[in-house]
């Protein structure tokens, strides 16, 4: 069994991070390095699966409920417009290899994709 992931380590109250949002699948907290005025992290519950194409196959409603919860933050933390990042793989720049789902908001360059 390896090492729990930094997020599972956090749910499990190990590193300290409030928990913003939560539900029985899912779980949310603010990004320690903001790319963004909103840099929300969403974060399945269970590190089954390394990356999104992993929870796409395996567990597609549950990459519908994170979308969803991405919605409700984005409209509770700015006014409801959101970019969604899923880095995919090391070479993205995918650190933690336990899925979650970057939520971006809250005056972002248009003209960046960053
Ligand atoms: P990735 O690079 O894997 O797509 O995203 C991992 C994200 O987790 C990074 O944006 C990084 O800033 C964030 N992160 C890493 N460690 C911690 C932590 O201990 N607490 C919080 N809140 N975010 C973290």
């Amino acid at each position: 069994m390896s090492e729990p992931s930094i997020f599972t380590r956090i749910l499990n109250g190990e590193i300290p991070s409030e928990i913003i949002a939560q539900t029985d699948t899912l779980f949310a907290i603010r990004d320690i390095a903001p790319k963004a005025p909103v840099h929300l992290l969403v974060i399945p519950k269970t590190e089954q699966y390394r990356d999104v194409t992993e929870l796409a196959a395996g567990d597609p409603g549950l990459l519908v409920e994170m979308i969803a919860l991405a919605k409700e933050l984005a409209a509770a933390h700015a006014d409801g417009d959101f970019r969604l990042i899923f880095n995919t793989g090391a070479g993205s720049g995918q650190t933690v290899f336990h899925v979650h789902a970057h939520v971006l908001a809250g005056g972002l360059d248009e003209k960046s994709m960053n």
